[in-house]
Formats: C-alpha cells, structure tokens, sequence
C-alpha cells in the first residue's frame, strides 16, 4: 500500500480562485472544517488576472438597471441556451455579493456621489460592471483572501490553531476525487514542491479549478488552465455539459509572437476604444447581425453620441457581445484587411486624453508599452481573437451546484456549466463566481452535516490507483514503452504542443466537420502516445512531471470540445460552423452531455480511436413562463422552436 498523508476535513474545496475562496468562506462560515487547495501560491489563481470588473445590476450610473434587465441581457448573451435558473439566480444576488465584498474590505472606483462606479461592457444594457480600474480581481481575491485570514484569526482565538477550522494548501495538485461507491469519500493530490501524495478525507468536495485555455495554442490564460477540475469530475462519473462552447475573446494581443494571446481588456471598446481594419473603416457596422439590430447604433455619429447620451442613442457595435466581435475580426483579417501582424487595429488614442486613458486603463497602458513597445496614448493597438473562456463545464443544479450523480460532489465557477449558456458576456464570471461559489459552500456543508454519523470511507485500492497513475511517468523512463513495443518515451512538452496545435487549428474558432474528425483522430494518437509520456528525474521540483500529469486531463477536455462541436451542426454563441452557419431554433433546448464510456475511468476498455467519452443529448428544461415574459414575444420568435413558442 502508498504511504501517503492523511488528513479528514468536513468539506474541500479544489480552487483557490474566486469561486473557490468564497465557496470556503461560506462552508466555514457554516460551521464546516474546510481546506482549500489549490496548485499555485495562495492569492495567485486566475481571478487575479481579471481586469473589467463584476457584472452586478445595482443601477448606480443608470438608474434603468435591475436584475430584470441583467437577466435578459445574459439570455441574449448565452443565445437563450442558460441554464435559466441560474441566470435568473445570479442576475437576482450579484448586487448582494458586490456590496458584501465592500463591506469586507474591497474598495472600488467610485461615481461622482460617492456609489461604487460602473462601466459599460459588450452586451450589457446599462453600465453594469463595477471595476477597480483595469485591475478588478485582484482586488477581489485579495479581499477574499482577506477574508480568510480574519476567519482564521477568529478560530485561533477561540482552539489556539489558526488553521483549525480553514486550511490552504497551496502549490498541490489534486489528481482524483476518491469515493466510496456512488458518494465521495476525499481527494487525492500530491505538493508540487516535493512530489509527496496526500489524501484529504471529506463527505464533501467542490470543484472550482477554473477553465481549460492551456489546450489551446494562443490564449490569454495562465498556466493552470489545463481543465483540472473538468477531468474530475468525468472520471468521478459526473458528466460535463455543452463543451462545444469555448470563448474566443476578440481583442488579444496579436504582436510579437512571445505575448500573443494575452488579454486587451473589453473596457478598452467599453471606454470608448473603436476597432478599424487596414483601410481605416470601423467595420463592426458591417456585422449587426438581424437579432441585435434594433439595439445597435448605424452610424458612427448615433454611436458615438450614446457614450454621453445613451437614452436616446442606441450603443456602438463594438459593443457587441464577444462571441459577434471575434468573428468580425476573424472575416476581416480573411479578407485581407488585417493589420500587419494578423489583426486588427484597436484605438483609443483618437478618443479620449493620454491622461484619461493612463487613468481609466493603466494595465493596458502599460502591457502595450512594456511588451509591445506601443505607445497606447499615441498609436492603435493590434489585436485578434484569443481562447479565452469555456461556457462548458460540469454539469449542475441551478440551485445548489451539486453535479449530477455524484453525491457529495459540487462545482462551482468557471469549471461549471450552463450559466452562460453559448456565450458568455463579460463582468459576468466575477459575478458568477461569487453567487454559485457562495451557493456551492453552502450546500456542500449542508451536504457534509447530513453525513456525521457514517462518513464515507477512502478506498485503499482507489489511493493505491491514483499513486500509481502518478508515478506513471517516472517508469517510462526506463524506454521500455508502456506498449510493450520499445518505443521510447514521449516528451510531455512536445505532447502539449501538438495538442495545442490541433485544437487552435481544428477545433477554433470557426470549425468544420472534416477538421473536427481529423482533431479526434489525433486527439486519440495522442492518447495513446501520452501513456508513455515520460519525464527525468524525481518527483521534487519537476514541472515536466507536472505536465506529464496534466495531460491527462487537457486531453480529455479536448476530446469533449471536439465531439460535442462535431455534434452540434449549427452555429452559436461561442461554437461557429462554417458548414452550418445559421444558429438553428431546432437546437435552441438541446444540451449535450459528455461522459467517461469507460465509468471506471481506465481506458482499456475503449478502442482509443473511438475516444474515451460518450455523448447525449438531452433537452432543456422549459424556460418558466414568467421569465419569458420579459421578452417581447418579437424576439422570443427568434430563438425558440416552434413547440416552446406554440406552448
Ligand atoms: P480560478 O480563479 O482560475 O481558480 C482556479 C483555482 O483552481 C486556482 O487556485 C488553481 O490553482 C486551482 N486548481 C486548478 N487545478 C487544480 C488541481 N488539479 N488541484 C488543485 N488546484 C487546482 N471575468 C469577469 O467577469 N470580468 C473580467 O474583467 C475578467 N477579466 C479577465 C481577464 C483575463 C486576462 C482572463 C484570463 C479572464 C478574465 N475573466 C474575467 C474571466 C475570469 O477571470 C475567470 O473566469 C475566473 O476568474 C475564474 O475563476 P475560478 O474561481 O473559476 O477559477
């Protein structure tokens, strides 16, 4: 048997960004002994890099605002494929959490009167978007790692241990979630720092590991990106929703090669910042499409007045949701209007004062002056769409974000699906994060107290597994070959490469169907070379272990983008088909669900060109009649099939 570390915890949280913190805070807020885990250093997950601001209807700048409005304008966004439960849930208490995080101590940029400022984003009616400049989750994470330390410092006083009640281990990786028949039983996970396993015991686990960018060459996410927390809960049985749907953000940098993909925030058209392609045109009046032409300006002249007057003008098209933006760009630089380095140009040095920008957008100021030698104030900027965020996720309950047929298992933040529906608008994952992480700590230890008196037990035989699994890549090295055919070992980064490769030219952002099943066949090639991936050396300090690990995991996901976007023969927020180019009503209530066809999540079982996931469709539940209400029946006729319309 492993030796490995043991500890038991009520509830463990997987994620220490956003989502994951504050579903920790609620948990032990609860009363449930909670630890938190999560791969980097404490305070340094990807919500730190959020840069625009939450998305929460508080109606500070425009008094037209309320959740009413935020949750048609979320439907719109997600092209009316939201799990609408939780739009309605997360448009309903995004305000609550904003101001609660004010009264733990974040400080916002302020109005004029003194509320908390809010700024306009694609897709959003009002100016919705409370910020901190251009550096909004930074503060967010650090009030809630604040937070936690004032949490902890209450449990000191009252056992004498800080980390009684509330522990994070930073720089672990979480590799299996362990269960005891159907329910779960713990986690298994290893420090990255010195390579030695540990199982954390708990009736409870929430996912909140983030999103899936690594599989993808150009991206503007970090390196934990690898969908972690996805591949979790495949091989723990719980299904994965509408993967089809990944977020190419229109505006990443595009030059030079080192920084390509990194992230030109949205407040940068939100402050007024126009696009132009290589002849001067400000092109996005030419890609209204027919669904949003009532509510986007036809000149330059109608949307320029709305920055002052936005009563009585209707918004810029630059404005418009990402998913619109990112194509326009895309035909442009097709047709042969690009900018010199395969973008677009991006200005804001034409519309507002050197001073207002370095104020209104200082990150962005300096990004460009620092990595691109480019002068913001004086010069355009050259950008181009970049995988930015995935709609698809864990499978879940709108209310509790418990995942489905795993009892004890909850998912929260950007790892959970349905919320977004095709297409997610921006400010409205920092919102998301708060709400469901909230709701997910919360039921997770409801869950945890439901189970004190029989507690799950951990699974010698799963630890022994999960240990085995890990070292795998120590004993390629041997040059034996897993295989048995001699071959030698695999390089993990070379693994990476190709897998990155393939999905950014097969499976992004505009697809085809033979693309799509030539990206399946070299997603399982390289299955089958990544078991013999190999790597050198111990299991201290080695990131080339770390990849070998995460592989698993990234190729998993990848396999789920690509089936569910083969599947799926329409085009759709986040999901273009240029053979299917029409968004189809048909498909309007059709999810589509990917499952481990191997349940015990071994691969043996399968043939590896026939993949290792299985896919269904299942349909939607009926948009609750009230909530429909708020639309004109004009627009629902746009989106619904023709049953939901009849009924
Ligand atoms: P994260 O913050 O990524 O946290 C994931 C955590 O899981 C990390 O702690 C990580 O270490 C841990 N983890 C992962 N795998 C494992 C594992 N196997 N074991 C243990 N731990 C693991 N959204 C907005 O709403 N507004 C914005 O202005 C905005 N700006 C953005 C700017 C950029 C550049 C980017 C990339 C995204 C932006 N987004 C924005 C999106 C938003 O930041 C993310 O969707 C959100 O932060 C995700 O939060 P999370 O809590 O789900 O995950």
């Amino acid at each position: 048997m492993t030796v490995v570390d043991r500890q038991e915890w009520d509830v463990v949280v997987v994620g220490a960004g956003g989502a994951g913190l504050r579903a920790a805070i609620e948990a032990r807020e609860r009363g449930a002994r909670t630890a938190v885990i999560c791969k980097s250093l404490f305070g340094k997950a990807h919500t730190v890099m959020a840069e625009g601001g939450i998305a929460a209807a508080m109606a500070n700048v425009n008094t037209g605002d309320n959740w009413k409005v935020h949750f048609r304008d979320t439907l719109r966004g997600g092209k009316f494929l939201n799990q609408w439960r939780m739009a309605e849930l997360h448009a309903q208490e995004a305000p609550q959490r904003v101001w609660e995080l004010e009264t733990w101590g974040a400080l916002f940029d302020r109005t004029k009167d003194g509320r908390i400022s809010q700024r306009n984003f694609g897709g959003h009616e009002y100016p919705r978007l409370a910020h901190v400049g251009d550096r909004t989750g930074l503060e967010l994470i650090r009030t809630l790692q604040q937070k936690i330390v004032a949490l902890q410092q209450e449990d000191f006083r009252e056992t004498g241990d800080y980390e009684s009640r509330l522990k994070v281990f930073q720089e672990c990786t979480v590799t299996r979630v362990l269960k005891d028949g159907r329910h779960v039983s713990g986690v298994f996970g290893y420090e990255r720092e010195s390579g030695r396993f540990f199982v954390l015991q708990a009736p409870a686990v929430v996912l909140s590991t983030g999103g899936i960018g690594k599989s993808f060459k150009v991206t503007s996410n970090s390196w934990e990106y690898t969908g972690d927390g996805h591949a979790l809960a495949l091989l723990a049985g719980a299904p994965l929703l509408n993967m089809e749907f990944v977020q190419f953000h229109p505006t990443g940098m595009v030059w030079p090669p080192s920084v390509k993909g990194i992230l030109v925030t949205e407040s940068v058209r939100g402050d007024g910042g126009v696009l132009r392609n290589s002849e001067g045109k400000r092109f996005m009046f030419d890609y209204v499409p027919d669904v949003f032409k009532e509510k986007y300006a036809e000149s330059e002249e109608e949307g320029d007045r709305w920055y002052d007057d936005p009563d009585h003008n209707r918004r810029p098209p630059e404005l418009l949701p990402r998913d619109e933006v990112a194509r326009a760009i895309n035909a442009e630089v097709k047709a042969g209007r690009g900018s010199p380095h395969g973008g677009v140009f991006l200005d804001v040095s034409t519309r507002m004062p050197a001073e207002v920008i370095k104020r209104r957008l200082p990150s962005m100021y300096h990004q460009f002056k620092e990595l691109a030698d480019v002068d913001i104030t004086a010069e355009a900027m050259e950008v181009g769409p970049t995988c930015h965020y995935v709609m698809g996720g864990v499978a879940v309950d709108s209310d509790t974000a418990a995942t489905r047929g795993v009892p004890g298992l909850f998912a929260a933040g950007e790892v959970a699906g349905g919320m977004h529906g095709s297409n997610r608008l921006g400010g409205n994952s920092l919102s998301d994060l708060l709400v469901f992480g909230r709701r997910a700590g919360r039921h997770a230890a409801e869950h945890a107290a439901g189970q004190v008196r029989e507690r799950p037990r951990v699974d010698d035989v799963q630890v022994d597994a999960a240990a085995a699994e890990a070292l795998r890549p120590f004993s390629a090295e041997s040059g034996a070959g897993e295989e048995g055919d001699g071959s030698p070992p695999e390089n993990p980064y070379t693994l990476h490469q190709e897998l990155q490769q393939t999905m950014n030219d097969l499976v992004g952002i505009i697809r085809r169907e033979h693309e799509m099943e030539q990206a399946l066949r070299k997603l399982a090639e390289l299955r089958v070379r990544a078991r013999r991936a190999g790597v050198e050396g111990h299991r201290q300090f080695n990131p080339g272990w770390h990849l070998a690990l995460d592989l698993r995991n990234m190729l998993l996901v990848s396999e789920c983008v690509a089936r569910a976007a083969l599947e799926r023969t329409e085009s759709r927020g986040g999901h273009t088909r240029e053979d299917h180019s029409a968004m189809e009503r048909a498909w309007r209530n059709v999810n589509l669900l990917c499952a481990m066809a191997d349940p015990t999540g071994g691969v043996a079982a399968t043939a590896p060109e026939r993949g290792q996931i299985v896919l269904t469709r299942e349909t939607t539940e009926p948009i609750r009649p009230d909530l429909l209400a708020l639309f004109e029946k004009e627009e629902l006729v746009k989106y619904l099939t023709e049953e939901e319309l009849y009924e």
